[in-house]
């Protein structure tokens, strides 16, 4: 016989873990629909790169070549650098890169002082002439094509959002191995998710890294909003709330340096999910009007992302709990032995530790979200 406690603790353990399962399962069955888009491969509109620096003088001369690598026409394509008072030279690393690439059409923006990547977008925006506006970040590098691919879906009029996939950049002899184990564990899924909610009508989780916005579109929604950290995330909601559709498309792949440390890496995941939360937290009030197709996927993220890692914590509670009040009876038996079998083997281990520290970051997230909002961050080592 069960124990109140254990009953407690094995069904908060069956929603946190079989709700997710589930809809993974049932997404899944999405990811080779078809678009339903009316897409013209060859379409190529005018482009605008927005590229946000704040010291990012390792990376901006890499940055602009691997931009100018891509397969698009030249003549269609301005590339605008937004700096915010960086101290480490990087607006001249970028101008000196201009001066020897005088064939690109490149405008680069400086800010007096530094008051978050969304400000300093907004700036851009204003600079912006094509019709089209693509965020990438200066840390993350394209996949040759993903350009043209991401911006020939505009011509569907009803993609509002476009955003690239991220790739754990794997570098051997790394001191933090464990880390891309652990993201490249979590952007496998995470990818998959992105596509599938986005054949059903869109994600609402973008990659800051590489995203495309039809730029009329984001003009009507006055912008970047200044009031939370998810430039990506939250501005591609409110364009899916709008009724047009915010993709993730396997075609536009980043790929993207890890930390130098778990310790970075560990606070580079806990900002991201703050300002995942800060996005879940400020759309809520307007699920129930959000399009039938993409009120479910919405509903379901946002549970995941402010209530599931809770259900974790208690049942984890309440397993240590009974295990004082009634004592180490069969049910606990089972679930040490099953807890213990996963530690064993090396992917089940893996993927164990990569879901219990996303869920504890959350919770963590969840409780800091009430004060803090994160819209300037401190660098991480790359
Ligand atoms: P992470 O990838 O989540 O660790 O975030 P990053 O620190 O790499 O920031 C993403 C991009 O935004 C990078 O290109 C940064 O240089 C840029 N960025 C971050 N904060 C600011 C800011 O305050 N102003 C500007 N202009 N860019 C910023
Ligand atoms: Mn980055």
């Amino acid at each position: 016989m069960l124990t109140f406690l254990e009953l407690t603790m094995m069904l908060l353990g069956i929603v946190h873990f079989g709700l997710p399962l589930f809809y993974y399962v049932y997404i899944r069955t999405k990811l080779n629909r078809p678009w339903n888009l009316n897409i013209d491969r060859d379409y190529r509109p005018r482009i605008s790169l927005i590229v946000p620096t704040f010291n990012e003088g390792d990376f901006i001369e890499a940055k602009l070549s691997d931009i100018v690598k891509q397969d698009y026409p030249e003549d269609r394509i301005e590339i605008i650098v937004v700096d915010s008072a960086s101290s480490d030279g990087t607006i001249d690393l970028a101008e000196a890169w201009n001066a020897r690439h005088l064939n690109y059409n490149i405008k680069l923006l400086t800010e007096p002082d530094r008051r978050g990547k969304a400000r300093a977008l907004n700036l851009a925006l204003r600079h912006a002439e094509g019709e089209i506006v693509v965020v990438t970040d200066a840390d993350a590098f394209l996949r040759q094509h993903s350009l043209k691919e991401a911006a020939a879906l505009f011509s569907d009029s009803t993609v509002g959002a476009v955003t690239g996939i991220i790739l754990a950049e794997r570098r051997k002899n790394r001191d933090n191995e464990n880390a891309e184990i652990y993201e490249s564990i979590y952007r496998f899924h995470h990818n998959i998710i992105r596509i599938a909610e986005s054949k059903i009508h869109s994600t609402p989780i973008f990659n800051g890294q590489l995203m495309f916005f039809r730029k009329d579109y984001l003009l009507q929604l006055g912008g970047f909003s200044l009031d939370v950290g998810a430039d990506d995330s939250y501005t591609a909601t409110l364009v899916a709330l709008a009724g047009y559709r915010a993709i993730a498309v396997p075609e536009a792949v980043v790929y993207e340096p890890m930390p130098r440390s778990m310790r970075s890496y560990m606070s580079m995941k806990a900002r991201r999910a703050l300002h995942l939360v800060q996005t879940f937290r400020k759309i809520l009030n307007r699920l129930p009007r959000a399009p039938s197709r993409f009120k479910p996927v919405l509903a379901v993220e946002a549970f995941l992302h402010l209530i599931n890692p809770w259900l974790l914590l208690a049942s984890g509670s309440i397993f240590l709990l009974s295990f004082i009040v009634d004592g180490p009876t069969f049910l606990k038996l089972v679930v040490a032995v099953m807890i213990v079998g996963m530690m064993l083997v090396k992917r089940a281990r893996e993927f164990l530790f990569t879901w219990v520290a996303n869920q504890l970051i959350l919770a963590y997230s969840i409780l800091r979200s009430f004060r803090s909002h994160e819209l300037c961050w401190k660098k991480i080592e790359k």
